[in-house]
């Protein structure tokens, strides 16, 4: 699959679902942006931001999460899938960025992902969202089935579609990228049940079944 294929994909979405897409997870600052990426894993959007509405109401700032009672902590968190290792991480995190960071999320990729629970999804995310760096593409399941969907990879391991994705796109257009693929598979490319007939790429995807 080459550039100009990968050009016209993003061209298409664009025109679709726009140039300016945004994360989902509600948050009003980078402290809350911070925590709600790194609650989401294997968790859909409305459950993080179910579970945030009233955890931001209690914890405003890195101190207050890497002080909390872990009994606590958890208490507020028990709406998430895997919630009590969640909350192991998220105060842990807290301390780390306040001890190593000076309570300040690091524009580093590499410093990102050295810190507990923090993978290179949660890193790409927290980058484009806060600083608009792109230092990467945050591959989450939505990219992971539309990308192979359209051909443009074929593993399904997430750190191999990342490289992939890199190569094939523009690096100005990396956070886009993410953004616009998981839009995509929330609209029309559904894992369990695509829906080619009303999907804005249907007429160059190789597996459409609407051509
Ligand atoms: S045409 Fe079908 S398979 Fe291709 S991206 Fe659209 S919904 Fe997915």
């Amino acid at each position: 699959m080459d550039r100009k294929f990968a050009d016209l994909v993003l061209d298409k979405l664009q025109e679709r679902y726009g140039s300016n897409l945004h994360t989902q997870l509600r948050h009003r600052n980078n402290t809350e942006l911070f925590v709600a990426v790194l609650l989401s894993p294997q968790c859909n959007d409305n459950q993080v931001n179910k579970t945030t509405e009233s955890l931001f109401r209690k914890y405003k700032t890195f101190y207050d999460y890497s002080h909390a009672d872990l009994k606590t902590l958890r208490s507020y968190l028990n709406g998430l899938n895997y919630y009590k290792t969640k909350a192991k991480y998220l105060k842990e995190t807290a301390g780390q960025i306040l001890k190593y960071y000076d309570g300040k999320i690091s524009k580093s990729i590499s410093e990102l992902t050295r810190l507990q629970g923090v993978g290179r999804k949660v890193a790409n995310v927290i980058l484009n969202e806060a600083y608009g760096i792109n230092e990467g593409i945050a591959v989450d399941t939505h990219v992971n089935v539309t990308a192979r969907r359209l051909w443009l990879i074929r593993s399904k391991k997430p750190e191999i579609i990342e490289q992939r994705l890199m190569k094939i796109f523009d690096k100005k257009d990396w956070g886009k990228v993410s953004n616009l693929l998981i839009e995509l598979g929330r609209d029309t490319c559904k894992a369990r049940k695509k829906e080619c007939y009303r999907c804005v790429l249907n007429k160059i995807c190789p597996s459409s079944n609407a051509k």
